[in-house]
């Protein structure tokens, strides 16, 4: 019997780091996805912030940005929940922020968040922030 390979396409796909994007605007997620593509990374967009837990878990991706603002959960709750899990809680997560008061900026600072990144986004700050991260 032949022993199956994985192409060597599979093989590189499997080393590329993966970026999970969480936002509900999809101008932003969109630009998020062009980004990794640049970056030469995979890339899950995800609207929802209650989806996010199961998607880290499966998918173990090498780093989360997260939105603030979100319809559902807000970021705060979905980023207590990952680091709450243990099969999630190594992951590094990007706020990202459309807050803008100082109070605000404390606040995802104090949280525990990795980074944060304000909208809208700076296209540089934002690649070497991944960057920093995977490489
Ligand atoms: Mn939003």
């Amino acid at each position: 019997m032949e022993l199956m390979l994985p192409s060597d396409s599979q093989q590189e796909n499997a080393q590329k780091p993966l970026i999970l994007a969480v936002e509900d605007n999809e101008d932003n997620l969109l630009l998020i996805d062009y980004m990794a593509e640049t970056l030469n990374c995979r890339f899950i967009g995800e609207s929802q912030g209650s989806n996010v837990l199961a998607i880290a878990k499966k998918y173990q991706p090498n780093i989360i940005l997260l939105d603030i603002m979100l319809p559902d959960l807000n970021g705060f709750e979905v980023f207590i929940n990952l680091q709450q899990d243990s099969g999630t809680a190594h992951i590094p997560v990007i706020a990202l922020t459309a807050l803008a008061m100082k109070e605000d900026r404390q606040r995802i600072e104090a949280a525990g968040f990795h980074e944060y990144v304000k909208k809208p986004y700076m296209i540089d700050e934002l690649e070497n922030m991944i960057l920093s991260y995977i490489s």
